[in-house]
Parts: C-alpha cells; sequence; structure tokens
C-alpha cells in the first residue's frame, strides 16, 4: 500500500522505514518505531513522577506550619517520590 510520505508529500511504500525519495524516516509504521515512543512516555512518567514529588515536599513545608507531623510525613512521601523518579530517569536515560 503507498502512502504519501510526511516530508516530501511522495508515493511512498508504508512498508519503508525511510522514505526514498527524501531519506526522512517513516515513524508511523507499527512494530519498529515503537520503542522510542515508550522510552519517551516512560520518561515523562519519571518526569511526572518528580514533578509530583517536587510539588508534595513544597505543600509539606506549607503543612508543617499547622500540622507538623503530617508535614513531616508528606515531606519524606514527596522527597521519595521525587528521588525515586530521579533515580528512574537516570537509570534510563544516563
Ligand atoms: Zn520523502
Amino acid at each position: 500500500m503507498l502512502k504519501p510520505c510526511p516530508e516530501c508529500k511522495r508515493e511512498i511504500s508504508d512498508k519503508a522505514p525511510v522514505c526514498p525519495h527524501c531519506g526522512v524516516p517513516i515513524t508511523a509504521q507499527p512494530g519498529t518505531q515503537t520503542n522510542p515512543v515508550t522510552t519517551q512516555q516512560t520518561a515523562q512518567l519519571w518526569k511526572g513522577m518528580q514533578l509530583i514529588g517536587c510539588t508534595s515536599c513544597i505543600i509539606a513545608i506549607l503543612l508543617c506550619i499547622p500540622f507538623p507531623t503530617f508535614g513531616i510525613i508528606a515531606g519524606f512521601l514527596g522527597f521519595f517520590l521525587f528521588a525515586y523518579g530521579r533515580m528512574k530517569a537516570w537509570w534510563h536515560h544516563g
């Protein structure tokens, strides 16, 4: 089956990993190109975890004033989430 190239708009096979006319990689192909996408989504997950952890730390500092015990627990959890996300991101991407 032929489809237009996303870059040069010429007809190419949908099984071609790259466009034979302009050499652009065909990313819409299922199977061979799924790994980078998964890595990207995983990286976003760890970044999100870091963000939640960081936000939890800030909330925990604010909570320490009226509720010291709860603030310390929330702070610990927030730090753990941040450190875990940071570690996983490092593990996957160096
Ligand atoms: Zn092309």
